[in-house]
């Protein structure tokens, strides 16, 4: 998938009340399987990629920030819940989820922290039966009524 390098990426939360843009490719693109990103994400994992501060701009609403240790701050929709970055207080980067981005798959992790909280049964469970959304619901998209904002702006 293209990235579109004079606009670069965007992406918001799943409500579409907060919105960004990256004016620089995301870097040092990782997973991390730490008990805190377990619990900010409800999931067994997050994955995030990072810009220097001033490459993220805000272009509807802001987040609100969580400070999760005495070193870093989580930003989240406080209308959806939607975990979007990750700031190291003392630096001057931020990283967004990749989840968050309107093309989630523009930048791959290639590297992974908190390997000592990786949940014992990730592997197998990716490597599981799958089965598309569609499939499990027989249902179309279309049919179920959809209220998370489309991955582009609006
Ligand atoms: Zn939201
Ligand atoms: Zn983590």
């Amino acid at each position: 998938m293209a990235i579109e390098a004079a606009a670069g990426l965007a992406g918001g939360c799943q409500c579409g009340a907060v919105r960004y843009r990256l004016i620089a490719e995301p870097t040092g693109v990782n997973i991390c399987h730490c008990r805190m990103c377990q619990k900010a994400s409800g999931g067994p994992l997050m994955a995030f990629g990072g810009v220097r501060l001033d490459q993220l701009v805000w272009t509807r609403g802001a987040p609100k920030n969580f400070m999760s240790s005495s070193i870093a701050e989580r930003g989240f929709c406080a209308e959806c819940g939607t975990p979007l970055t990750y700031r190291m207080l003392e630096r001057d980067r931020i990283s967004v989820t990749l989840g968050s981005l309107d093309q989630p798959a523009a930048v791959a992790p290639t590297s992974q922290l908190g390997v000592e909280s990786k949940a014992p049964w990730l592997d197998e469970a990716l490597a599981s039966t799958m089965q598309k959304i569609a499939d499990w619901l027989k249902l179309s998209e279309a049919a179920v009524g959809s209220r998370q904002h489309p991955d582009r702006e609006t």
